[in-house]
């Protein structure tokens, strides 16, 4: 399966030392034939191993992460932006009941998913309603009454409907699906829940059948149920149900099966629609509200990997800080080594804006992150690398002459070299006061 596959892809970059081209390419191979076995659509493979090559040969210099672990790292984020990114939460109505209109292939798990909304959003407070416009198959009605039962939500079908299990119920769906929304607004049920029929393959008359339901319930969401096994089939599925239909959100279905996530990723970046649910099984509870983050890992299956990772960065930039804030507790002066290693911390600290974002108080840190120039981390690099030890610890001894030695080592211009001094004045003085102040944790704009 593919977790296992990408497992044993990374595994082999474990332990390396500096990753060269070819063994990107390598790896970049071994992706692209886990995903096209996983049967991800052909289109979102490129993109995907084209994004990951892209990043992974630019890849940053991290004082914390091996090559190995950036490579994994940065499949990760860009896995986590295919599966659409944020978690998207659910549009409700904010004038009488919200509707929510479930379309999809016969079997994909729309009237089983039904009953699990149901039961997820009574249990959030809300008194839904289920509506059976499947009067396709002799017994939709039936099993939606069961799973309505089962989910204690009530049920609302066409009356005369059913005479026997195995006749095909009469009525128009459209009909039952408006009725059903007339009902809701009398008894004041707060969500109604359609359960629309499908058939086994792609059909003009169930198209145009969900079509017209829509239009009769104008839904606040509609809901594209996909079975995760599906394959290659499903960026055509989708497709055709997108231009048929259109909906506004994606669950998946049987993701406790054998199911190898590639229909995950390439419905949402082919129909650019975020999945919203997933279904892990036949019970009620085997149910839950889809976050790309957690999708991601699952499908890399390493969960632990990714969290030492982000140990690894943390406990880097918490030795760092700590440095800092013993050397202005002792009132030691902050070198020119000093800056250079706070600018690369900076930079480091980019990988993590989105955790630093979840921190309070970092506003800060994430404006410097936001204008953050790479290409400055280089020059800066460059000029201190060109001075001496003696240089780099004092500082002031930098006249005219040195200056223009070191513009010169480094390929720089003479004002390039001073701006820089300028700059790491301002810092320094900056990291005095703080001394003078007793002390703060951490380096200026930095958290402790
Ligand atoms: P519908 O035709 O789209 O309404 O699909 P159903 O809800 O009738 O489901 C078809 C079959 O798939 C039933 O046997 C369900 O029990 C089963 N099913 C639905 N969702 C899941 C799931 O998440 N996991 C598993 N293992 N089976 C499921
Ligand atoms: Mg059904």
């Amino acid at each position: 399966n593919l977790s296992d596959r990408l497992t044993e892809t990374f595994r082999n970059l474990r332990g390396k030392g500096r990753l060269s081209e070819a063994d990107i390419d390598g790896t970049i191979r071994e992706i692209r034939r886990a995903l096209l076995d996983a049967d991800v659509a052909v289109p979102v493979v490129r993109t995907f191993t084209s994004n990951i090559r892209e990043r992974a040969l630019g890849a940053e210099v991290s004082g914390a992460l091996n090559p190995g672990q950036q490579v994994v790292k940065i499949v990760n984020e860009e896995l986590i932006g295919i599966l659409g990114g944020e978690t998207r939460a659910m549009r409700f109505s904010k004038t009488g009941p919200t509707v929510i209109m479930l379309a999809g292939l016969q079997g994909a798990g729309k009237t089983t998913l039904a009953g699990k909304l149901a039961h997820h959003l009574k249990q959030q407070g809300h008194t839904p309603l289920l509506v059976a416009a499947d009067l396709q198959r002799p017994n939709a009605v039936t099993q939606l009454k069961v799973v309505g039962e089962r989910a204690g939500v009530p049920v609302f079908a066409p009356e005369a409907g059913v005479t026997r299990e195995d006749e095909r119920p009469r009525g128009n769906p459209v009909k039952v699906a408006k009725k059903g929304l007339k009902e809701a607004e009398q008894r004041q049920h707060s969500v109604v829940i359609i359960d629309t029929a499908g058939r086994l393959g792609i059909d003009q008359e169930l198209m145009r059948q969900a079509a017209d339901i829509r239009k009769a319930t104008e839904p606040d969401e509609v809901l594209f149920v996909i079975d995760a096994m599906i394959g290659q089939d499903a960026v055509a599925t989708a497709t055709a149900f997108q231009e048929g239909v259109d909906f506004t959100g994606v669950v998946l279905t049987k993701l406790d099966g054998d199911a190898r996530g590639g229909a995950a990723l390439s419905v949402a970046e082919v129909t650019g629609r975020p999945i919203m649910f997933a279904s892990t099984g036949e019970k009620l509870d085997d149910f839950e509200v889809f976050h790309p983050d957690r999708m991601a890992s699952r499908i890399l299956d390493m969960g632990d990997i990714l969290t030492l990772i982000e140990q690894a960065e943390r406990t880097f930039d918490q030795a760092e800080a700590e440095r800092m804030a013993e050397k202005v507790t002792k009132g030691e002066d902050f070198t020119l080594a000093d800056f250079l290693s706070q600018m690369q911390q900076l930079k480091n600290m980019g990988s993590m804006k989105k955790m630093l974002t979840m921190l309070p108080g970092m506003g800060q840190v994430r404006d410097q992150i936001e204008n953050f120039d790479e290409r400055e981390l280089v020059r800066t690099e460059a000029i201190i690398q060109s001075m001496t030890p003696l240089e780099r610890d004092n500082p002031k001894v930098l006249n005219g002459s040195r200056r223009a030695r070191i513009a010169k080592g480094s390929g720089m211009q003479v004002s390039d070299v001073n701006s820089l001094i300028k700059r790491f004045e301002q810092a320094q003085q900056m990291m005095r006061a703080m001394s003078r102040g007793g002390g703060m944790p951490g380096m200026p704009g930095m958290p402790g």
